[in-house]
């Protein structure tokens, strides 16, 4: 994978800005990306369960067999804990040294200090999510620290091999969009919260922790050509003074790093903890900037996932030659839910497909189920969707069968909510299958899976309606489909 050329452009296209766009064909099931995150954290659930450095999930100790109940399973804590702020874990003390190096020791008292604070304070008091992902930017700042000191982001380790194949930058991030004027009044208010926390961080905790002159705190966070973002158009609280902290240069792009964050982080979601029938169940919060050119489609052509559902015992699976390989629990891997031709554009979806299909909150007021959608998606993501699942729903035409048949793509039986990913993804990382890999820590890898250890990728049929009737003229084709949550798995036809 690693020399094998991009099969993504990124192409300005009208009224969607930069987009990924495929440079060949490829087939349902090929991995079309994958890529590392700039930062990443377990989120405040999953703290004592997942491993801070690594990402690692957890390992489920007890769980119920029946399906309909769907019990909160019991997982096991992480063995190595920080006693000092109790809110990072690892899954070993090799995780907790790296992580010390090269993040925990200049975030651990901010991290403490904020859980001992912000239960009394009013206005200060943060969410569980804003907590998530202020500590998120921490570490996105801590990561530029280490740019502008000129050392290397990642301490060495035995994976630096291939982390040498991706190196992100923190101008990566800050080239992110950031819909800075999108914002609601309300939510600029929380912003200018975390970014205070933010700005006591920089100042309180990593200027001196990397013995920087003061004069390195406003060139800290951008490179110089993209200086002129847009800021929050509400004024921040409390600033009357204009030499006020809030004024600073440094505090503005805090500010603005917080609006790209909240356009472009992702949730990683297992289906571990509550079983297949709970909507997917978050661990933690990440920033892919290779990701972010993904745009949105209600019929998404891209999926994606983690390498959760490659876990052994040992948190390695066995790669060719029977030696072990250290599994990056933190890559996103991206895969075509359908074969995509070369210049097409790829796309995902941000939300579950189905979830606004019924009228669950019973607030709609008769709404229909792409308005409801295209509601969803306007509130959190400003745009207002022209997928052409959207129109044709619009339209009030009858859409046709390959529009509205999420079938191929979600699994939905007995109540499942998981989503359909290729087989040989379920069950291995590349390039040889595990045969005893988990998936989420709940099912077995599939038999199929041992028994075909290289699905063929000779679909050639255009899309599922064609590729049932192929099927049906030359034997049913070898890919196969995994879902990521129950594990049943769906034949092609
Ligand atoms: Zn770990
Ligand atoms: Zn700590
Ligand atoms: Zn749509
Ligand atoms: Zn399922």
């Amino acid at each position: 994978m690693g020399n094998r050329p991009p099969l993504l452009d990124i192409t300005a296209l009208p009224h969607k800005g930069r987009s990924f766009l495929l440079n060949e064909d490829v087939s349902a099931g090929d991995v079309v990306l994958r890529t590392k995150p700039y930062a990443a954290i377990p989120d405040c659930g999953s703290r004592t369960f997942v491993c801070a450095h690594c990402l690692k999930p957890p390992k489920i100790t007890h769980q119920e067999q029946s399906h309909s109940a769907s019990p909160e399973r019991e997982r096991q804590p992480l063995p190595v804990s920080c006693v000092t702020c109790c809110v990072a874990s690892y899954c070993t003390s090799t995780c907790a040294d790296r992580d010390f190096l090269k993040f925990h020791r200049f975030e651990c008292a901010f991290l403490a200090e904020l859980g001992a604070t912000t239960k009394n304070d009013d206005d200060g008091a943060l969410t569980e999510y804003e907590r998530d992902y202020l500590w998120l930017l921490v570490r996105v700042l801590i990561g530029r620290a280490w740019e502008v000191k000129g050392e290397e982001h990642d301490v060495k380790d035995d994976t630096s091999a291939r982390e040498a194949e991706e190196t992100m930058r923190f101008e990566d991030v800050w080239a992110l969009c950031s819909n800075a004027s999108s914002f609601s009044a309300e939510a600029v208010k929380r912003f200018h919260v975390v970014a205070g926390h933010l700005l006591h961080f920089v100042q309180g905790h990593l200027l001196p922790g990397f013995k920087f002159p003061s004069d390195v705190e406003d060139s800290l966070l951008w490179a110089p050509e993209t200086q002129d973002v847009p800021n929050p158009k509400s004024p921040p609280p409390n600033a009357a003074a204009s030499n006020s902290p809030q004024h600073s240069a440094l505090y503005k792009s805090l500010l603005t790093l917080i609006c790209k964050e909240e356009c472009n982080s992702f949730g990683l979601y297992t289906f571990a903890y509550q079983g297949p029938t709970v909507p997917r169940q978050g661990y933690a919060l990440a920033l892919y900037p290779r990701a972010v050119f993904f745009n949105h489609s209600c019929l998404p052509n891209v999926g994606h996932i983690t390498n959760t559902c490659l876990e052994s015992s040992a948190g390695t699976v066995k790669a060719s030659g029977g030696q072990e390989k250290m599994v990056d629990y933190t890559e996103l891997i991206f895969y075509a839910t359908r074969d995509i031709k070369r210049g097409d554009e790829a796309v995902i979806s941000y939300i579950e497909l189905d979830e606004a299909d019924t009228d669950a909150a019973g607030d709609g007021e008769g709404r229909s189920a792409v308005e409801r959608r295209r509601m969803a998606l306007n509130d959190m993501f400003f745009f207002k969707c022209a997928c052409v699942r959207c129109e044709f729903e619009a339209d009030a035409t009858t859409p046709p069968r390959t529009l509205t048949d999420l079938s191929a793509l979600l699994c939905r039986k007995d109540g499942c909510r998981g989503r359909f990913m290729p087989s040989a993804l379920a069950g291995s990382h590349e390039p040889e299958p595990a045969t005893e890999g988990t998936k989420g820590g709940l099912t077995k890898a599939s038999p199929a899976i041992t028994e075909d250890p290289s699905p063929a990728r000779t679909d050639s049929a255009k899309d599922l309606r064609l590729k049932t009737a192929h099927a049906r003229k030359h034997g049913p084709s070898r890919q196969t489909w995994t879902c990521e949550a129950c594990g049943r798995i769906r034949q092609n036809a």
